[in-house]
């Protein structure tokens, strides 16, 4: 068995993906309820002779390894769902249920083609006796940052040479850098109910605060980097407008492309949030829901990822396919399509082709990230690991909308996860048969933390 046979390998064995995949994404589980979904793969890897670890108070997260010695490769699966993003295969907006949840963020796609991946290179490992060891990561709660970074916690990663990762997405590229470290973090006001008409004078409004809050983190935008991100909702605001509101509560997430930055940010919307406290005569607690780190650049697993994915190649799509394509992009405004592929700089692209068919060139890369945040970064400081996305949705589609839902179900999508399978497996292959990537690449992350220390992003 040689590489091109072990590429083979993963069409050979597409019913298991495609079977898996349609399973995920027909019954959408979001964070923390992934139970059935984490099951689908530890009942596969369990029938396909991988021992199953499981990780102590964490139901859904496990590890399915296969093999023996050095060097032991994690391959990162996730499989969790989004809420309210419910949606039928299709081009119009038309949720399957009403307010549900659906694969919006594809990770049904995601966990397959890892999965896929691992059963492929443990044939070859089979076929030809190399030796290393080959570990499978159910990680859930990627949605709420946080499924990897408790994994972590719990030493589930240690003793682990290198990770494989990817996302499905809009294009083909293998990133340099990407993602935004994030901190998620709620606010919780607590005042004094009274009667809203009767005594005002005797409340303190929590809702107050929360607003004074919102206006404060809402100027201090200038003021932060230009990259940085700070979002909140209100996830608690009262009961009635004639009671004073005794509590009220909003949840932020403070993004930035450094985790320092992240930090100190977090720092100055504390002050913000007692500034609002003192104002209003209310007293606040703020609590840490998760945060995570932003993907630490590793040469050698780019390089390693690029190269598999020019040899194997974007696929290749019917005319139905790219006919379906066609008609999802043009549910978009043609201006944000636009704008979207200009940063990967395909917007000469869009209206000729609609889904992105090449990898994207090298000369792209330095200034490309991906503005989204994924709990995977925090695996990048601890042990090098590479990140690639391929196209399972039409140029343009954004991550967390119905069109994103529905492509993630579709054709498109599987061939975007085969493809993805394909470029883990071949670098699996790649890395088995020279040990010397392994050593590259973690030579390569020591010096890129040399002055550095993990600290646990979770401050529970
Ligand atoms: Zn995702």
């Amino acid at each position: 068995m040689d590489k091109f046979n072990l590429l083979e390998y993963v069409d050979k064995i597409s019913d298991i993906t495609r079977n898996l995949s349609d399973d995920l994404w027909n019954n959408p589980e979001i964070s923390e309820q992934e139970k059935n979904s984490a099951n689908l793969f530890r009942n596969i890897l369990k029938n396909n002779d991988f021992i199953i670890k499981e990780i102590d108070g964490m139901e859904n997260a496990f590890i399915g390894e296969y093999g023996n010695g050095y060097p032991v490769i994690a391959v990162l699966g996730e499989f969790d769902a989004l809420p309210g993003l419910s949606q039928k295969i299709g081009t119009e907006h038309s949720p399957i249920k009403e307010g549900g949840a659906g694969h919006g963020c594809g990770h049904n796609l995601l966990g397959s083609a890892s999965l896929g991946a691992v059963l492929a290179i443990k044939k070859y490992i089979d076929h030809s006796g190399v030796k290393g060891t080959i570990r499978f990561y159910a990680c859930p709660e990627e949605e709420t940052l946080c499924g990897k970074v408790k994994m972590i916690k719990k030493g589930a990663f240690d003793n682990c040479d290198v990770a494989l990762s990817w996302h499905p997405f809009n294009a083909n590229v293998s990133f340099k850098n990407s993602f935004l470290a994030n901190n998620s973090i709620k606010f919780k006001f607590f005042g004094k109910s009274s009667h809203a008409g009767a005594t005002p004078h005797l409340g303190r409004s929590a809702l107050d605060a929360v607003e004074l809050m919102n206006v404060g983190a809402n100027y201090l935008r200038e003021h932060v980097i230009d990259q940085a991100r700070i979002h909140y909702t209100i996830t608690q605001a009262g009961t009635a407008p004639n009671i004073v509101p005794a509590e009220a509560e909003s949840w932020y997430f403070v993004r930035a492309p450094r985790r320092k930055d992240v930090e100190e940010i977090t720092e100055r919307l504390i002050k913000i949030a007692n500034g609002a406290a003192m104002m209003t005569e209310t007293r606040v607690e703020v609590s840490y829901v998760s945060g995570c780190y932003e993907l630490l650049q590793n040469d050698v697993l780019y390089d390693l990822t690029y190269k598999n994915m020019k040899k194997i190649g974007a696929p290749l799509y019917t005319d139905e396919e790219k006919q379906f394509a066609k008609e999802l992009q043009n549910t978009l405004n043609l201006n944000d399509v636009k704008v979207e592929m200009n940063k990967l700089g395909l917007e000469n692209e869009v209206g000729e082709i609609f889904i992105h068919d090449k990898v994207i060139d090298e000369k792209y890369l330095s200034q490309l990230t991906m503005t989204g945040s994924s709990d995977s970064g925090d695996i990048s400081w601890i042990m090098p690991m590479n990140f690639f996305i391929t196209a399972c949705w039409p140029m343009g589609v954004s991550a967390h909308s119905w069109q994103s839902t529905a492509s993630s179900g579709s054709d498109i999508g599987k061939r975007g996860m085969e493809y993805a399978s394909k470029i883990m497996a071949g670098m699996m292959y790649d890395i088995l048969n020279d040990t010397t990537i392994v050593e590259k690449a973690k030579q390569e992350l020591k010096q890129r933390t040399k002055d550095f220390k993990y600290i646990s992003p979770l401050m529970m």
